[in-house]
């Protein structure tokens, strides 16, 4: 029910699990991480507390991140069912707060298309149409992916060839946005982003945004720029 993104300069992936924390009141059965590791991706999951996951988490500094803390309504909460999903290739890592409710067609499909499923999640059927569009342009193939999608969702979305970018869509389940000095943020609410900055964009349903090199474009399902306004938050952290 919580999701957090942070994409730019290196930082360390104990902070970007104390940010995730910041959103465990909004409810959680399990949480997890994956980040950019010389390449590839590193995933590390853990039903129970954010406290648990924290303690299996490397010393390690990483350019991208994205976390979540879980309320499973499709497939009991467990390890394997914890957010960060993947495609087949695990090239692709996906978090997502809402429901798809036509996960079930969408899975029989790719499983004709010959794409194994590792868990019982609505949530996994996204990272496999994303693998099924990715032509070598992760933001385009988002935009396909989600124009299949019927249901709720905020997604954060990373690919392992691609050091310094996250795209993420949302449609009925929250995502904000803050660009801080030298990273990009994005969370279900303002809570983690203010220590990065306190000026933040609240996503529209409809809007996909892609976060590269310390910028970020906000556009539409059809791929034109929408602009969104700026909020100053005067709170403290
Ligand atoms: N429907 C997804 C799941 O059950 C996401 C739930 C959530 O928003 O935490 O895994």
């Amino acid at each position: 029910c919580g999701i957090v993104g942070i994409v730019g300069t290196e930082f360390n992936l104990k902070e970007l699990v104390e940010d995730l924390q910041k959103l465990e009141y909004r409810g959680y059965d399990s949480a997890g991480v994956a980040f950019y590791d010389n390449g590839k991706i590193s995933i590390q999951k853990s039903i129970g507390k954010i406290k648990n996951l924290k303690s299996k988490i490397p010393q390690k500094k990483t350019s991208i991140g994205i976390a979540h803390t879980r309320w499973a309504t499709h497939g009991i909460p467990n390890d394997i069912n914890a957010h960060p999903h993947t495609d087949c290739t695990g090239k692709i890592a996906i978090v997502h707060n809402g429901i798809i409710e036509n996960y079930y067609e969408l899975r029989e499909m790719l499983k004709s298309k010959g794409h194994v499923f590792k868990s019982d999640t609505d949530t996994e059927v996204i990272a496999h149409l994303i693998e099924e569009h990715f032509k070598g342009d992760l933001y385009i193939a988002v935009l396909d992916a989600i124009k299949l999608l019927k249901g709720a969702y905020a997604i954060v979305v990373m690919h392992s060839d691609f050091s310094n970018m996250l795209v993420a869509a949302r449609k009925g389940s929250p995502l904000v946005l803050g660009r801080g000095k030298e990273k990009v943020v994005l969370a279900s609410d303002v809570t983690p982003i203010l220590r990065y900055t306190k000026d933040v964009v609240f996503l529209e349903d409809g809007d996909v945004v892609l976060l590269k090199d310390g910028e970020y474009k906000i556009t539409d399902l059809g791929g034109n720029v929408v602009l969104r306004k700026v909020y100053h938050i005067d709170w403290d952290e």
